[in-house]
């Protein structure tokens, strides 16, 4: 039984929905004329808004399949420039870069996100810096190795 949520009488037949303010009743075709008659799909949409809750959580969660996928093809773009050759000086290149910037080993190894020791080390070229450290070197230091 559907009731009227104005008058309390039993409606008859289809509900009509009407919106007065920003609250939304089930009325008769009588009491119809208090408001403005809504349709199905207001009311749909009603029903979305109130459940921004979960909206916003498919937000998140479209958000985070985005991110995994830019870092995916993040991955491939490093694999892809794996085989690129890299400076044979490139020690004394970012050794260079470095000093011109006017900072420390210690300062550069801080902004990178990196080990000193590890950044020492490349700088000594004892080894090669992977290719997602070299690409932080260079975008900090705007060099190319
Ligand atoms: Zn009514």
């Amino acid at each position: 039984m559907t009731e009227c949520e104005i008058c309390g009488a039993e409606i008859e037949g289809k509900a009509q929905y009407i919106a007065i303010g920003s609250s939304k009743l089930r009325v008769c075709k009588t009491c119809a004329r208090y408001g403005t008659v809504v349709t199905e799909d207001a009311e749909a949409q009603v029903k979305t808004k109130t459940s921004v809750g979960s909206e916003q959580a498919k937000q998140a969660k479209q958000a985070k399949l985005t991110q995994a996928k830019r870092r995916l093809y993040e991955q491939m773009d490093h694999e892809i420039e794996e085989g690129l050759e890299i400076d044979d000086d490139y020690g004394r290149k970012i050794k260079e870069a470095r000093e011109k910037a006017g900072l420390k080993q210690a300062e550069l190894a801080l902004r990178i996100n990196e080990r000193q020791s590890l950044l020492r080390k490349i700088e000594h070229e004892e080894i090669m810096p992977t290719d997602a450290v070299r690409k932080k070197i260079e975008r900090l230091l705007k060099i190319s190795l």
